[in-house]
């Protein structure tokens, strides 16, 4: 069920935001990308057909809602979901809010980090303090939608 080498069996690999017996869901605390949140698969499983087609759904019901309710609160330009497992093979979700002045776009957040000008270094400085504004609230929308809804 677990295993002694995992981060995520023996860390949350964030703030816990909201558990409950399968899985959780996270603030992954990335200093670049503030709203990036992950939903953690409580026990050591690997890829998505290792669950049943219930926890199958009820983890992608899971992952939707966060996606959801960024859209709402956040407002970005777009919603990266990934599912990559690499180089922590304990099955994971990351759900990051994308804006179009951010450090990476269009690029994924896990590319090399483009160069950019003081002016454009600004912009995102700016950008992510407005997230970071916004964060309280998103989190609390959705901790209450998720326990509205199970
Ligand atoms: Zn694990």
């Amino acid at each position: 069920m677990h295993s002694a080498d995992c981060l995520l069996c023996q860390t949350p690999g964030g703030t816990v935001l909201w558990q409950n017996q399968h899985l959780r869901v996270i603030d992954a605390c990335d200093a670049l990308y503030p709203g990036f949140t992950r939903v953690v698969w409580a026990a050591h499983v690997v890829e998505m057909t290792d669950l049943s087609a219930a926890e199958q759904a009820e983890l992608l019901r899971i992952v939707l809602l966060v996606e959801a309710v960024q859209r709402a609160e956040l407002k970005p330009d777009k919603i990266n979901l990934a599912a990559f497992g690499n180089v922590v093979p304990h099955l994971h979700w990351h759900v990051i809010p994308r804006w179009q002045g951010d450090p990476h776009f269009p690029q994924a957040v896990w590319a090399a980090l483009p160069s950019a000008d003081t002016a454009a270094q600004a912009a995102q400085a700016a950008l992510r303090g407005r997230v970071q504004q916004q964060l309280n609230a998103y989190h609390q929308a959705l901790v209450a939608r998720l326990a509205s809804t199970l």
